[in-house]
């Protein structure tokens, strides 16, 4: 691993939820300027948006948001807990921030992920962990054309995060050159 690589890691991949939101503000305030004016990274951004997009309506085809309401009631609550949020990176935070989400930590959130809202989770594009995260509840409940699909446009999701990803750290990297970093 290169120099640089464990900077990365170190830096955007570790570390507390809290932490890695104050790194991505930082990374916005730092880089935005140039990642927006970058028509690569716009595009890549869109694109992003449109397939989460498509994913969340498949999930609302499937009836997703109602069992999970209906789940967080039950003992024990739904999967969105506050271990969850260490499943958050500064890239991914940064992603929201760069298509303009209000990315807060809820205050008084107990026992629940810190990014979960009132209206559900805060995020357009959310964690790895999150998007792959398919319980018995929904493996149970939804026909096989249904999960199929589930599973197809969660992973063009993580295709374009993936390649988001590379293209957000190509600018850092960019960035931290002409600033004179290592
Ligand atoms: S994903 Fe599964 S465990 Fe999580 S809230 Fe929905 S139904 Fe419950
Ligand atoms: S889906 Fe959102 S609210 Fe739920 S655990 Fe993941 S980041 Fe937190």
């Amino acid at each position: 691993m290169s120099s640089q690589d464990a900077f990365f890691v170190q830096t955007f991949y570790s570390g507390t939820a809290a932490l890695k939101l104050r790194v991505a503000r930082e990374l916005q305030e730092r880089y935005g300027p140039a990642m927006t004016a970058c028509p690569e990274i716009q595009e890549g951004l869109a694109q992003l948006h449109d397939r989460a997009r498509a994913l969340e309506a498949h999930m609302q085809s499937m009836q997703l948001g109602r069992l999970c309401r209906s789940c967080a009631t039950q003992t024990g609550g739904g999967c969105c807990s506050a271990s969850m949020a260490d499943n958050t990176d500064s890239i991914m935070l940064l992603t929201n921030l760069l298509l303009g989400i209000e990315v807060h930590r809820q205050p008084h959130h107990g026992e629940n992920c810190c990014y979960l809202g009132a209206q559900g989770c805060l995020f357009a594009i959310k964690p790895f962990f999150c998007l792959t995260y398919n319980c018995t509840h929904i493996l149970t409940s939804a026909d096989s054309l249904s999960l199929a699909g589930l599973y197809q446009q969660a992973g063009a999701v993580m295709g374009q995060q993936g390649r988001l990803e590379a293209l957000l750290l190509a600018a850092i990297s960019h960035g931290r050159r002409e600033q004179g970093s290592s």
